[in-house]
């Protein structure tokens, strides 16, 4: 087993000819959180989905702990929130998270899903169908299932969108438990202060490419604009 947790190298993914990623490496070493910054279309979704296992990368080579995404033990040890993970509609909150449990071999589902639920705070709404969801609701369930098979490293696309405030430090909250656990992290947002916060470490994502990685620095956290105006494109 790799002591790296999350390893990127020299990927590239292409759609058509358009280069979506272009030859980025990155090492994430466990208990670090990666902070993924960028503007739309800087491919942090690509990259996030490639780690994850649920795309594949043109060329370059990817790896959770040592092993590909799409072997069993990377699948088991990845929590991944973002699109293109299934959330069933017309399932309960609870019967979607027992689902997962059962899918992810957990010994008791039932009760990992009520503990999420709880976490979560969707204690209340757990018998209601998913469809009935506010979008605040369904990413409060995204965490959660994300969460529930207590995943060594979480990849996590824009997880504070559609949560409001108090929702947003419940999540902090978890994403620093998870840290203090030693888990790793790599999360793309815009919400900047709030990923400045939790982050170890930043890369800013421009066209394709890294045009910073490193350390998060205080600058950083006293202007989250700071590492725009500093190394990214005018
Ligand atoms: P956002 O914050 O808007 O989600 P992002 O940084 O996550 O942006 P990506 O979604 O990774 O960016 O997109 C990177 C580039 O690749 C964009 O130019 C996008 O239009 C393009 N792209 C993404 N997916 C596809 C696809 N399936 N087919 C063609 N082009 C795509």
């Amino acid at each position: 087993m790799s002591d790296v947790a999350v390893d990127c190298s020299g990927v590239w993914k292409f759609y058509g000819d358009f280069p979506a990623l272009r030859d980025i490496s990155l090492e994430v070493p466990p208990g670090r959180c990666l902070a993924l910054i960028g503007r739309n279309g800087a491919g942090k979704t690509t990259l996030l989905r490639i780690l994850a296992g649920f795309s594949k990368a043109t060329r370059g080579r990817v790896s959770i702990f040592g092993n590909q995404p799409r072997e069993t033990d990377a699948r088991r040890r990845i929590g991944f929130l973002g699109h293109g993970i299934s959330i069933y509609d017309e399932l309960s909150a609870l019967e979607n998270l027992i689902l997962f449990a059962r899918m992810y071999g957990l010994a008791e589902p039932k009760k990992a899903a009520l503990e999420w639920l709880e976490l979560t705070g969707l204690t209340r709404v757990r018998d209601g169908l998913v469809r009935e969801f506010s979008r605040g609701m369904r990413q409060r369930l995204a965490v959660a299932r994300a969460f529930l098979h207590n995943p060594s490293v979480l990849l996590l696309d824009e997880p504070f969108t559609a949560l409001d405030d108090r929702a947003i430090g419940v999540l902090q909250a978890l994403l620093q438990a998870a840290l203090r656990e030693g888990r790793t992290i790599v999360m793309s947002t815009h919400q900047l202060r709030e990923a400045l916060e939790l982050a170890t470490d930043v890369a800013l994502v421009e066209r394709g490419g890294v045009a910073y990685q490193g350390p998060r620095t205080p600058e950083m956290l006293a202007d989250p604009g700071w590492l725009y105006a500093r190394y990214g494109e005018s």
